[in-house]
């Protein structure tokens, strides 16, 4: 595939190729920007690594996610969008217009659309690597459904483990948590919510080995060690979901743009420009600004509101007005400057 031209201007850059991004090339390029989307070498993001997407609307019969990701591409690509299969590689939203540097290019873009998504954190083992998707979970919402009547475990101790284990206790036969100390690290309400829940039991002080059972390519129990005693066990179980924390994808621009305490973008959040960073002509969509739902049709839809954003934002809407060192009011054209600057 030809490389990017270096020097090229675009009125707009959209960073990730996951729901977020392509959707919002998808807008964009129908909208007529001609966006360039930088995919990075590993296209497709966390629904990459799903089997049977059952909840995304549209498929009744359920969608391969990595299917889905292509279609999805696709329908950018017949409207326009420039995608390319190449990593951002530095980000420079110091000025307008802002300078991406992706493989040995560099170019230049009048808005940005940052959709880099979030990462699920994982345990880090062998085995889990090779039974996602085959019994091995990062989201109950996503794949709960395949446990209905089953034994299955969620490891961690925060909110999102909480949350997994009470969503799962409405489907599943039994929820063991699986946490490596003694004390919950989740919210006080999360707490009670899962002590309160009969099908829920906590199993303290214990880190997961081992996930069984590679050979037979599904999920049939875990070995656990107590981190107190040392001593190992196993449990036997149909699923394991995997819910210690995320993290999001915004190495690279980490100094130039708020982020919350765990590294979330900031964004404006409700009404027009809900989307907007407190960097003029900068966006984000998808997981890397939202902690809470994470899903693919909420991602599509940020995606969807960003490219709308950027729209209006070239037109020369003014909505950066939360509390913005100066506002973003000037109509851009490729390759100059598109207002007073941040
Ligand atoms: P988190 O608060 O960072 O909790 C991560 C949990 O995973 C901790 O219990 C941690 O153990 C454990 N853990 C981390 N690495 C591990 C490893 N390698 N092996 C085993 N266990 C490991 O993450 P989170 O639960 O995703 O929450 C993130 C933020 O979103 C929090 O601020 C949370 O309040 C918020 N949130 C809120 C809600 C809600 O209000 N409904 C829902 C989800 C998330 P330790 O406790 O020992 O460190």
């Amino acid at each position: 595939m030809a490389k990017i031209g270096e020097g090229q201007s675009y009125r707009l850059v959209i960073i990730g190729g996951g729901p977020a991004g392509y959707t919002a090339a998808l807008y964009a390029a129908r909208a007529g920007l001609q966006p360039l989307l930088l995919e990075g070498n590993e296209p497709g993001g966390q629904l990459m690594q799903t089997t049977t997407v059952e909840n995304f609307p549209g498929f009744p019969e359920g969608v391969q996610g990595p299917e889905l990701m292509q279609r999805w591409r696709e329908q950018a690509e017949r409207f326009g969008a420039e995608i390319r299969a190449e990593d951002a590689t530095r980000i420079d939203l110091s000025q307008r217009p802002f300078r991406i540097e992706a493989g040995v290019s560099a170019i230049s873009a009048d808005t940005v659309i940052l959709a880099m998504g979030a990462s699920a954190r994982r345990l880090g083992l062998e085995s889990e690597k090779r039974l996602t998707g085959h019994g091995v979970s990062t989201c109950a919402t996503c794949d709960g459904f395949f446990f209905r009547g089953k034994k299955v475990a969620v490891v961690g101790g925060g909110d999102s483990a909480c949350e997994e284990a009470l969503y799962l206790a409405k489907l599943a036969e039994s929820v063991t948590m699986i946490h490596r100390r003694n004390e919950l690290r989740a919210s006080r309400i999360m707490q009670e919510r899962v002590q309160g829940e009969p099908k829920i039991n906590i199993v303290w002080n214990a880190v997961v080995e081992e996930i069984l059972d590679v050979a037979a390519g599904k999920v049939t129990g875990v070995t656990l060690r107590d981190t107190v005693t040392g001593e190992r066990r196993e449990l036997a179980i149909d699923g394991l979901f995997v819910a210690i924390g995320h993290i999001p994808n915004t190495a690279l621009v980490k100094e130039q743009i708020d982020l919350d305490e765990h590294g979330y973008i900031r964004v404006k959040g409700t009404g027009p420009g809900a989307t907007a960073t407190r960097v003029a002509g900068v966006f984000a969509a998808g997981d890397v600004q939202d902690p809470f739902y994470r899903q693919a049709v909420t991602a599509a839809a940020s995606g969807c509101q960003a490219a709308m954003d950027v729209e209006r934002f070239l037109e020369g809407s003014a909505f950066h007005d939360w509390g913005l060192a100066g506002t973003a009011s000037a109509t851009a054209t490729p390759g100059t400057p598109a207002g007073a600057g941040k």
